[in-house]
């Protein structure tokens, strides 16, 4: 890894990214809600994610912390469903892990996501293999944190990630849900996407995409 920092702007456009992609997957990611949940994922991640923007546009931000409080405390208190407070725990923990620095290392970038994605894990309790959004982070971060570790570039470690993530949404598809609505289908969850596995994807496309220059 390169040891050019990260910087507050930099992170702040890869949140920017991710609410536009989501934006973009809005119907994708309720038409798989609707297949094995009720039909709401894109509804709530593009409500809470605009919710972020229209706050973002209007603050002057300062350090890493306070921008990851203000996308993690809006998407809380914005998202009724399951994934509201999931991801607004993720981004909580990814803030409270930068601390109040407005320049970040590629190992400091590392131990927030690590830090985020364990936030989520205490919060949802998922397992490998449940049929969730863990199941496309955890091969992410941990495809992240082999990359950085090797020394590769910031480009190439956030590129290895993404794919690893896309990987892990594919790896959703013949599992039976365990936990959220549709482990309430039990066998028949099996022969779908996760919704939530792929919109964390597209927040490993939206981190690849920003960090790649
Ligand atoms: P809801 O299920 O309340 O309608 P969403 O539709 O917004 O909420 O989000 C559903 C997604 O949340 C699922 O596809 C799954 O990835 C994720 N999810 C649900 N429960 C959990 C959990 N306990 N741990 C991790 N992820 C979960
Ligand atoms: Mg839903």
């Amino acid at each position: 890894m390169t040891d050019d920092v990260v910087t507050v702007a930099r992170l702040e456009a890869w949140v920017r990214l991710f609410a536009d992609l989501i934006a973009e997957h809005r119907a994708d990611l309720t038409e798989l809600d609707s297949a094995i949940g009720d039909a709401d994922h894109g509804i709530n991640m593009d409500r809470g994610m605009q919710a972020v923007l229209a706050k973002l546009d209007d603050t002057q931000l300062g350090a890493a912390d306070e921008l990851f409080k203000l996308v993690g405390m809006t998407l809380v208190s914005s998202i009724g469903g399951a994934s509201g407070p999931l991801y607004g725990t993720f981004f909580l923990r990814f803030g409270t892990a930068c601390g109040p620095s407005v320049a970040l290392s590629a190992d400091d970038v590392v131990k927030a996501f690590r830090a985020g994605v364990e936030g989520l894990v205490a919060r949802g309790k998922p397992e490998l293999g449940d049929k969730t959004m863990f199941d496309s982070l955890h091969p992410a971060l941990d495809a992240l944190d082999a990359a950085v570790g090797s020394g590769l570039s910031r480009e190439a470690a956030f590129a290895a990630a993404w794919q690893a993530a896309v990987r892990g949404r594919d790896d959703t598809v013949p599992m039976v849900a365990r936990k959220g609505r549709a482990s309430y289908l039990g066998e028949r969850s099996a022969g779908h996407q996760d919704p939530g596995a792929t919109s964390s994807a597209l927040l490993f496309e939206a981190a690849a995409r920003t960090f790649e220059t």
